[in-house]
C-alpha cells in the first residue's frame, strides 16, 4: 500500500475518545490573543498559521489590541516587517468561506478574495510577481499580513466567517502525528498519544470534556481530509499544466491544476 493510503487508513481508525483524552490532558483554552489569525515577526517562534483563537464556540473571537498602528494594522503590528499569516484552505472550504463572507459582509467574495496560492515553492519573476507551481491554497491576507477575515474592535478580535472557518482554524493549536498531515508553524511543544500541540499561549488550561470531544472530532476530520487531499493532488499532478495556464502560477489542489484566480487550467 502507498504510504499516504496507509496513513489515511490510520487516520480513519483514530478514536475520537482517545484524541479527546489527549486534548484534555494537554489542556487548552483560547486566550483570544489574536496570534493565530495574524501575521508574525520573523523571529517569533510560531506565528500560528491559523486560528482556533477567532473560532471560539461563542463566536466572540480573539481579543487583540485595537490600537491601529501607523500603517493601519491591528494593534501595534506593522505590516512591512511581518511574515503573512499562512494557513491551508481546501477548495470546498474556499467556496464555503466565500459564501459565508457574502452573507456576513454583504458583498460578493470571489476565489481570490478568500485564497491565494500557497507561497511555498513559488519563485518571483523579474517583476517580483510569484511564478511557478505550488500545491494548495492559503487564506488570503491583508496588507498587514493578517487573515483577511480577522477583525478587531473595542479590544476584541473576531472571525467574520466564524461558522464556516476552515478545519485548520477549528483545530488550532493541535495536529495529529500522522505523515502527510499538516503541522502548524512552529515546533510541537507538547504531545500526548497521537496528538501534538503547537505554540499557543492557551495551552495547559482546563478544557471541558464536551469541548475536547468536539475539538477531537474536528481534528480527526481534518487528518482524513488532509490525506484525501494529498492523495488527490498526487494523482492529479500534471507536469504540462503550466504550458496551458493563463498566468505564471499553477496551483494543484484535489480538483486539478488551477490558475491563481481559482479557475481550472484547461485540459490538454
Ligand atoms: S478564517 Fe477566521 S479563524 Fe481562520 S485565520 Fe481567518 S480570522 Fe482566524
Amino acid at each position: 500500500m502507498e504510504p499516504l493510503e496507509a496513513e489515511l487508513d490510520r487516520a480513519r481508525d483514530l478514536a475520537v475518545d482517545d484524541l479527546a483524552d489527549a486534548i484534555e490532558s494537554i489542556g487548552f483554552e483560547c486566550t483570544r490573543c489574536g496570534g493565530c489569525c495574524t501575521g508574525y515577526a520573523p523571529d517569533e517562534p510560531g506565528g500560528a498559521p491559523a486560528g482556533e483563537g477567532a473560532g471560539e464556540a461563542d463566536g466572540e473571537g480573539v481579543a487583540g489590541d485595537d490600537r491601529a498602528g501607523d500603517d493601519g494594522c491591528h494593534g501595534d503590528r506593522a505590516g512591512d516587517d511581518r511574515e503573512p499569516h499562512t494557513a491551508t484552505v481546501f477548495p470546498d472550504e474556499v467556496r464555503e468561506v466565500a459564501d459565508a463572507a457574502d452573507d456576513a459582509l454583504g458583498e460578493a467574495y470571489d476565489w481570490r478574495d478568500v485564497a491565494r496560492p500557497m507561497p511555498y515553492g513559488l519563485a518571483e519573476d523579474e517583476d517580483g510577481e510569484p511564478a511557478g507551481e505550488t500545491f494548495e491554497w492559503a487564506l488570503a491576507t491583508d496588507d498587514c499580513g493578517d487573515c483577511t477575515f480577522y477583525e478587531e474592535s473595542d479590544g476584541r478580535g473576531a472571525c467574520t466567517v466564524h461558522d464556516s472557518r476552515p478545519l485548520i482554524c477549528r483545530t488550532y493549536p493541535f495536529s495529529v502525528a500522522l505523515g502527510g498531515t499538516s503541522q502548524p508553524m512552529g515546533e510541537a511543544v507538547d504531545g500526548e498519544g497521537m496528538v501534538r500541540a503547537h505554540e499557543c499561549e492557551g495551552l495547559g488550561r482546563e478544557i471541558s470534556r464536551a469541548d475536547a470531544e468536539s475539538l477531537a472530532a474536528a481534528l480527526k476530520e481534518r487528518a482524513i481530509r488532509e490525506l484525501e487531499e494529498a492523495i488527490a493532488v498526487r494523482d492529479g499532478y500534471d507536469p504540462t499544466a503550466a504550458e496551458r495556464a493563463d498566468g505564471d502560477v499553477v496551483v494543484f489542489d484535489s480538483e486539478g491544476p488551477k490558475n491563481a484566480d481559482g479557475t481550472p487550467v484547461g485540459s490538454g
